[in-house]
């Protein structure tokens, strides 16, 4: 285990311990996050080395990497895929004044080939061998492997966007660094990440899905996602809200609190989530941050 001693957003090293998660995804093991006495960032503490992180990834369900259909949960998500894709590609032709897109976290890139299709200039960086070779075999899309990003040549995208990607990513201020090299002065980043201060967060507690400790190693509220990149010379122009997903949280985290598929009690809560966001729009379940470069 790796053990983190200083606060990746505030550089302090005085935390306080925040909750104690299990790992209902996959193996079942126990890890504590902490949250930062100084700025109140919230973080897996010790987390697996990043070499040991990819066996939390090794199953076949995971579903960002699968275009399964199977089960009532994948089948309404790739329902839902296809709605927030093109919604994404709405937003992203909105705040970007060019049409070339680094996607940082494309898996099997459906919603790269989308882009290709709205003429955009696409690029992927993707991990999972899998998923890259499929996006390149099946869409013709270029994919580097994670560690090639020093590769792309600076100041080359008009937007870089990472959903839910941010929240896996180990080496924070390192990607944070390489995004800012890669974006032109101009340009926007936009990020998806899930939201600690929305109501069903706070409903579910430890079984909240999004917490999904190890796989994610953070977990963002507007307020740590702002300084984040504020400390990167970027500034936030706007959050928008994610919806579909606090349906989707719910789906899943009372299937790990109760064993079953409560879909009437999830969509309830879900939409409870939503309503309550209405009032403050900083806690919906996952929020999109748009941000440009300053
Ligand atoms: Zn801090």
């Amino acid at each position: 285990m790796e053990n983190i001693s200083q606060c990746q957003i505030c550089g302090e090293s005085e935390f306080s311990e925040f909750l104690k998660c299990t790992d209902h995804f996959l193996t079942k093991e126990n890890f504590t996050i902490v949250k930062c006495n100084y700025c109140g960032f919230t973080f897996i503490n010790p987390r697996p080395e990043p070499a040991a992180l990819q066996r939390y990834y090794d199953s076949p369900e995971y579903i960002s990497h699968s275009g399964t259909n199977k089960g009532i949960i994948n089948s309404l998500y790739n329902k839902v895929r296809n709605y927030t894709h093109n919604k994404k590609i709405k937003i992203v032709s909105e705040y970007s004044k060019g049409k070339t897109i680094l996607d940082i976290g494309c898996g099997s890139g459906e919603l790269l080939n989308l882009f290709n299709k709205h003429n955009w200039e696409t690029l992927g960086v993707e991990p999972n061998s899998n998923a890259r070779n499929f996006a390149n075999a099946q869409y013709g899309i270029e994919v580097l492997d994670e560690h090639q990003i020093n590769e792309i040549p600076s100041s080359s995208k008009d937007v870089i966007t990472m959903w839910h990607v941010l929240e896996h990513v180990a080496g924070l201020n390192e990607r944070m660094a390489e995004v800012k090299r890669i974006l032109k002065d101009n340009g926007v980043v936009l990020i998806a990440v899930p939201n600690r201060i929305s109501f069903d967060a706070t409903y579910y507690g430890e079984f909240w899905a999004a917490y999904d400790v190890p796989r994610h190693l953070y977990h963002f509220t507007p307020d740590s996602i702002k300084k984040l990149f504020e400390k990167h010379g970027f500034s936030l122009i706007k959050t928008l809200p994610m919806k579909f997903d606090s349906y989707y949280v719910s789906m899943l985290s009372e299937k790990y609190k109760t064993g079953k598929n409560k879909l009437l009690k999830a969509l309830h809560i879900g939409l409870r989530s939503n309503l309550k966001a209405r009032k403050n729009k900083n806690s919906y379940s996952s929020l999109i941050y748009i941000i440009k470069n300053s």
